[in-house]
């Protein structure tokens, strides 16, 4: 046998070729797993749907449809637009959805992109809101960046109201149409409305609202439960333990010892919690829900990850961890760092005289000179409040320019599109546009109307 047939006999015979198994829809990456900013598991449908040039709708209807093939209507969209927060829950629909996925796209890991790791310890009442939320300021960086646009499972969860990145709160209507979208709609699609099918992205300077010293407390404790809710969800993929029932229970009787001698109604007391509930946790007769275990463990000063390790973990440093009740918070952390007056005011000094463009805000320069920023603003009022409206009118001067600019370019865009024997409509314009969030102000709309209005003599 010449040389050359055994080797093509060897090679396509006697050792077979592996030829990994075709998907039948594309095998898309999910994005973010691992970080706090994983996506969810509708924003991966609408992904998926969008890579197929189809709305979601109708991949949900013949593709998934006919592969779940059960009587609760899961996938009938038309039939549970209020439901489909269910669809990254931690129920038999989000399961369902993540295994017909998987068959489709020969993904793994896809539950990752929905609750279900932390089904038996999170009751699955009120932890997802009914409608879709999302950071304008995150897809508008991506936009920008060339990034691709999603929507992260931490935008999910009722109890997360900020953005951890931009620290500004969610949004949930349509800055368009005024409108709410569901989880998962017929058309929906990331970083655009479902109603209206415009884009939710803004430019961060649009963000004008000055934050006020009063809802400092209350933004601190929403920016910590953001971290921590990422946190959790960054670590689900690579968990050392599994979460079980008892996982709750056995952490609270763990911090009924550590903080308060096992003694469940002084620990009740100083949670300001009703001490009958709380024993009815600790016994594992219910589960608290999210919103009170991430409160209970803001008081405790603990991740909500670290709380649900120790009804898991052995403790080894009990003595370590001791908290006397004293040290349990009810407010934001202080600084432990002595405050030196000096050189914060000096700092401050330097910044109001410099021409730093752009101009900090008083968070940002809290950040850099590593103190509260409370604290800063009690020492200095003035100072602050100097900067404060430094960064104001920067912003203010930005959102102008960047007006005046949109006007400009709405101009020549309509008049292109004209010249082109297209109708210049806000959705064509939008579409062209650099910062497409600028139509939503009146200067730039107005712009557009005259020439349409003019168009049409
Ligand atoms: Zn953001
Ligand atoms: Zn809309």
């Amino acid at each position: 046998m010449p040389i050359l047939r055994q080797y093509i006999d060897s090679f396509c015979f006697r050792e077979k070729l592996a030829i990994p198994k075709r998907s039948r829809l594309y095998h898309i990456q999910p994005i973010g797993i691992g970080t706090h900013l994983i996506e969810s598991l509708t924003g991966y449908i609408a992904r998926l749907a969008e890579a197929h040039c189809l709305p979601p709708g109708v991949l949900m209807t013949k593709e998934l449809a006919p592969l779940i093939n059960k009587s609760y209507g899961c996938v009938n969209l038309h039939r549970i637009y209020n439901l489909t927060g269910a669809l990254n829950s931690t129920g038999v629909m989000a399961s369902d959805l993540v295994q017909a996925l998987e068959t489709l796209t020969q993904q793994k890991n896809l539950h990752f992109l929905t609750w279900l790791t932390w089904s038996e310890v999170f009751p699955s009442r009120n932890l997802l809101r009914p409608h879709r939320a999302w950071c304008p300021f995150c897809y508008q960086e991506w936009h920008v960046t060339g990034q691709v646009i999603y929507d992260p499972l931490l935008w999910t969860l009722d109890g997360v109201l900020v953005c951890p990145n931009h620290q500004q709160p969610l949004s949930q209507k349509c800055p368009h149409c005024s409108e709410n979208n569901f989880l998962l709609a017929w058309r929906s699609r990331p970083g655009y409305c479902s109603k209206c099918l415009r884009w939710l992205g803004l430019p961060l300077e649009t963000q004008l609202s000055d934050r006020k010293e009063s809802i400092q407390d209350e933004l601190d404790f929403q920016i910590w439960i953001a971290k921590t809710v990422g946190e959790l969800l960054a670590q689900s993929p690579s968990l050392k333990f599994s979460p079980l029932k008892d996982s709750i229970a056995k952490a609270l009787c763990v911090y009924v010892d550590l903080v308060s001698e096992g003694n469940i109604a002084a620990f009740a007391r100083q949670l300001q919690i009703p001490r009958n509930t709380v024993w009815l946790w600790c016994k594992g007769h219910c589960l608290p829900s999210m919103k009170a275990l991430l409160q209970i463990c803001y008081c405790l000063k603990v991740s909500i990850l670290d709380f649900i390790s120790q009804g898991i973990e052995p403790i080894n440093s009990c003595e370590a961890m001791r908290l006397p009740p004293s040290q349990i918070q009810t407010k934001p952390r202080a600084n432990s760092k002595p405050f030196d007056a000096n050189r914060v005011m000096q700092f401050l000094e330097e910044v109001l005289a410099s021409n730093e463009c752009p101009s900090p805000s008083m968070e940002e320069v809290a950040r850099r000179v590593k103190c509260d920023r409370r604290t800063i603003y009690r020492h200095f009022p003035n100072l602050c409040r100097a900067i404060s409206a430094k960064y104001l009118n920067y912003r203010k001067a930005s959102l102008a320019k960047n007006i005046e600019q949109s006007c400009k370019e709405v101009r020549l865009i309509a008049l292109n599109l004209q010249s082109q024997g297209v109708y210049p409509s806000e959705n064509r314009v939008e579409e062209h546009m650099t910062m497409p969030g600028y139509l939503r102000y009146e200067t730039v709309r107005t712009t557009l109307q005259d020439i349409q209005s003019q168009l049409c003599k």
